[in-house]
């Protein structure tokens, strides 16, 4: 981060860290950082995602992710789990394509449902069944991270090497709804193939636009 923040102050870049708040929409818009107001031709929303994680606290979560065993995003660290025992925690049918996904690093997926999932259509777990995907038959009940990872299932103890956690996120949409911009389904921020959201002036890129994720 920190190489990156210097190669943009090279090009002029400055940095403050201050909520933004959109005043008049433009162009040129008028936005507040703090105390302070700034006339801009355009505006670039990088607002992000925050990932909904397991039921754990701050602590164990953080242990878990720097030991690996707690991971959110295949695509980013998949190759490190090849021919490691993974489980997908899901609620959702994005987390049935995760599991699948995972298939292509090692053979050992299992697919977990947290409490109240509706994953439990006939058509997801023959999807999963197809790929030699198990899925636990019931909802997990606790999540414990030592050695290895331990999923209870009922009355089940299930071990793994690493758990994805494959729960979806919360956009950081806030600005995007201040503006009225388009979203899609997940509420993420419908863009053109050059960032360009539904309202002149105002562009997005990152995880709040539809992507891979
Ligand atoms: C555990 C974990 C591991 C990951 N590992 C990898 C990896 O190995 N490789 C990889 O490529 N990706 C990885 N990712 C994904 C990567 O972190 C994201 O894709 C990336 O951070 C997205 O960048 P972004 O700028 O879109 O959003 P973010 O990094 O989420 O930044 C958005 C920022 O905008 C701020 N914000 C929101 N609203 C406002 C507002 N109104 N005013 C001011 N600020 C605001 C938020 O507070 C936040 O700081 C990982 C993610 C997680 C959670």
């Amino acid at each position: 981060m920190a190489d990156m923040a210097k190669q943009a102050a090279r090009f002029g870049a400055a940095f403050v860290s201050h909520e933004l708040t959109v005043l008049e929409e433009g162009p040129p818009l008028k936005v507040e950082l703090g105390e302070r107001s700034v006339t801009t031709r355009a505006l670039m929303l990088c607002t992000g995602v925050v990932n909904h994680s397991p039921d754990i606290d701050a602590a164990t979560h953080k242990s878990a992710l720097q030991a690996g065993q707690l991971r959110y995003c295949p695509i980013c660290d998949g190759y490190e789990v090849i021919g490691k025992s993974v489980a997908v925690l899901g609620n959702r049918p994005g987390a049935i394509q995760e599991a699948l996904f995972l298939k292509t690093y090692t053979d050992e997926v299992i697919y977990v449902r947290v409490e109240g999932s509706p994953m439990t259509e006939a058509d997801d777990n023959a999807r999963l069944k197809k790929a030699d995907i198990r899925a636990l038959p019931c909802p997990m009940s606790s999540i414990h991270f030592e050695d290895r990872v331990t999923i209870q299932c009922g009355d089940e103890d299930v071990y793994c090497d690493t758990m994805y956690s494959a729960l979806g996120s919360a956009p950081g949409n806030r600005l995007a709804q201040q503006l009225g911009l388009s979203l899609d389904a997940d509420s993420l921020i419908r863009v053109d193939e050059d960032q360009r959201t539904s309202t002149k002036a105002v562009y997005a890129a990152g995880d709040i636009v539809p992507g891979l994720d």
